[in-house]
């Protein structure tokens, strides 16, 4: 038999359920709301709504509230401005509600002020109690049909209530349901936004010194008008009536051996347990793609297959969890003459035989321009000769830099003019000597 706890406040009412505790006479850590014993789902147990659980429905439903006196501004409670938008009031009330919830936070007063903090954020986040509020203040609620839940007027809605229905039923704080498996709590934890990647091609120079470069990334961003939680503004989630708000139904499997029991993930609410008017902007899906063009600066010394990352430009977080990151992920295009090898450059000249043989001086395209380079004297075919400090600037640190290592063809003509020829006869009389020896 499972068991039920009451809910916390002035209103608890008392022992529900079999081996209960009323929450006021339970000292230590209150885990009460929505904590479900194991195979249930605490929506179910707090909406009440499945035959399943009779009692569930005495121990907190819409009708318990909690009569809470604070005087200071709603705003302030909230620490936000008067002049806050609705995303910025969710995300206000998001965050301190996770900080003050009872189940986390155990210092004294930290439950007050959950509740303070509930109380704001339930009249700041609905366009009517809003109103009248900025209009006449606390007083004007009071004696308006908004006075809060049925518990009269100038009466607040549980604030636990407040707290599951903004962060998902039996979702929300680690540690508080789920145990019954409902895929419902899994979508409402915070979830990372995910990493987004782009490619970026670099001509061979800008990859070499690097550049700035606008880089255009189509990503997921938090609905504006929903706030992220795709539920169309004006409208509040109902608890799914066909699985009494557990997200799941029991179904009977008929096998040759018998008929068995199980449980399902509930169809009509695709197993979250509520059913809500989707968001028309983002139709429920909490968040719009956006197109947005960044400046990114590339480092000098950049390569094919490099990978920036921009922290904070994926794709946003659900319930509050943390934005994606973006990888500009580098493409460099080739050159016509000059290659990479690492930190180094590389590029081949060919000179003729006699330049070869007597030396000269070539010029040599390098990143840096035009460089003067001297072929020695007596230089072999497929030498390499090495321009220091011409090559790429180390990623990091660019002033250290590569080499430039030109290889030089010799190029030997295949047909030469009579004089040409004459010369070289010459030429090879003065030297048989010498090529005798060398042999
Ligand atoms: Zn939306
Ligand atoms: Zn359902």
């Amino acid at each position: 038999m499972r068991t039920f706890v009451g809910s916390r406040g002035p209103s608890c009412a008392g022992k529900v359920g079999s081996g209960s505790a009323c929450c006021a006479h339970r000292p230590g850590p209150p885990r009460a709301h929505g904590t479900a014993a194991p195979g249930f789902s605490a929506p179910a147990r707090k909406y009440g709504g499945g035959s399943f659980f009779p009692s569930a429905r005495k121990t907190r439903g819409r009708g318990d509230t909690l009569k809470v006196s604070m005087a200071s501004d709603y705003y302030e409670r909230l620490g936000v401005k008067r002049s806050a938008t609705k995303k910025e009031i969710k995300s206000a009330y998001r965050k301190l509600a996770r900080k003050f919830h009872p189940d986390v936070n155990k210092e004294p007063g930290a439950e007050d002020k959950f509740k303070d903090i509930s109380n704001a954020y339930e009249v700041l986040s609905d366009e009517e109690k809003k109103q009248i509020y900025d209009r006449y203040g606390e007083a004007g609620l009071k004696g308006s049909p908004f006075g809060g839940g049925a518990g009269g007027m100038g009466d607040f809605s549980n604030p636990f209530d407040i707290f599951e229905s903004f962060f998902g039923m039996g979702g929300g704080m680690g540690g508080m349901g789920g145990m019954g498996g409902n895929p419902g709590a899994v979508r409402d934890r915070p979830q990372q936004g995910e990493d987004i990647v782009v490619r970026v091609r670099l001509s061979f120079l800008e990859a070499v010194f690097g550049c700035e470069q606008e880089v255009a990334t189509s990503r997921r961003e938090t609905c504006g008008s929903c706030g992220g939680d795709g539920i169309e503004e004006g409208t509040r989630p109902q608890v799914c009536s066909a699985c009494g708000g557990a997200g799941q139904v029991i179904s009977a499997v008929r096998t040759p051996i018998g008929t068995f029991q199980q449980s399902v993930p509930c169809n009509t609410c695709g197993g979250t347990g509520r059913i809500f008017t989707p968001c028309s902007t983002c139709t429920g899906s909490g968040r719009v793609v956006k197109n947005k063009t960044l400046s990114v600066r590339f480092p000098a010394g950049v390569d094919n297959g490099s990978r920036l990352r921009v922290r904070g430009e994926g794709n946003s977080g659900r319930n509050g969890g943390r934005t994606g990151d973006l990888y500009v992920e580098v493409e460099v295009e080739r050159d016509a003459e000059l290659s990479r090898d690492g930190e180094n450059i590389k590029s081949t000249v060919t000179v003729g035989c006699t330049d070869a043989i007597l030396g000269t001086s070539v010029k040599i395209r390098t990143v840096d321009g035009s460089v003067e380079l001297k072929i020695p004297e007596g230089t072999q075919p497929g030498t390499t000769l090495l321009m220091s400090k011409r090559g790429v600037p180390r990623l990091g640190n660019p002033n250290l830099r590569g080499d430039h290592l030109v290889r030089v063809n010799v190029k030997i003509p295949d047909k030469l003019t009579p004089e040409e020829r004459m010369k070289f006869e010459e030429l090879r009389e003065i030297s048989s000597e010498q090529v005798k020896v060398n042999q």
